[in-house]
């Protein structure tokens, strides 16, 4: 469900069943002359909203103003939007504790924007894992009080994080595409990855005629098609079902 569409009985129906809750999380940058700017966002809310009519999910409303960086091209006429990862954090510890507040546990932010160095990371993912972390620990300090961790009822702490159920895993970030999906399917910025993924996922985001080789990170974009496009959709729902699948 869209979050915004929710009625509290809704909400609390999710917090319930501890449905995942998810951020769609993006930039806005240049992709060529042939692609969207939103290019990355709309990768994550599309296949989101597929993944959407198989199970019960909170799709929260996208979150669009990453770091885009400059690294690609300057913003002028360009239409890069760019806000610092320094920035990005403290609004992204609000939201989360925001969340934590409302009774989410299972909350999840998902990106698909320089993601090839998701392990170490880059900004804007760096910027909501921070988020989350900070997020956590306020919501733990307030509701439970200093010295939370060391008091007798956390003796199973350790045993429990075996077992994944420890309070710093209710926020996680996942990239869209993982490293075994990107050994599969060409990953790229505006090339014939991306391209065809937006071919399949949301043509209005694409039109070739605008194609132009110049730039070499797009120039693969000739060989683009839906058919390519929908196989890497398969592949970011499989893994969909599995990092958002357990309650
Ligand atoms: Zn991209």
């Amino acid at each position: 469900m869209r979050y915004e569409l929710m009625l509290p009985h809704q909400i609390r129906t999710a917090i319930a069943e501890n449905w995942p809750v998810v951020l769609p999380l993006g930039v806005l940058e240049y992709h060529g002359e042939h692609m969207a700017v939103g290019m990355d966002t709309l990768a994550v809310i599309k296949t989101l909203e597929l993944y959407e009519k198989e199970a019960d999910i909170v799709i929260l409303p996208s979150f669009y103003y990453g770091a885009a960086s400059y690294a690609v091209a300057a913003p002028e006429g360009s239409g890069s939007v760019q806000v610092g990862g320094n920035q990005l954090a403290p609004f992204g510890e609000e939201l989360f504790y925001s969340l934590l507040r409302i009774g989410f546990r299972n909350i999840h932010a998902i990106i698909h924007h320089q993601t090839e160095n998701f392990a170490a990371g880059m900004p804007t993912d760096l910027a909501f894992k921070t988020a989350g972390r900070q997020a956590i620990f306020r919501f733990l300090e307030k509701e439970r009080g200093e010295g939370w961790w060391g008091n007798e009822r956390m003796a199973d702490y350790y045993a429990k994080q075996a077992e994944g159920d420890d309070p710093f895993n209710w926020i996680k970030g996942h990239p869209l595409m993982t490293p075994e999906i990107i050994r599969s399917y060409p990953f790229d910025h505006a090339g014939e990855g991306e391209t065809s993924l937006m071919m399949a996922l949301c043509p209005a985001a694409v039109d070739m005629e605008h194609f132009s080789p110049e730039a070499w990170y797009s120039r693969s974009a000739r060989e683009a098609s839906p058919e390519l496009g929908r196989r890497g959709r398969d592949f970011i729902l499989a893994h969909m079902r599995k990092v958002l699948g357990s309650r």
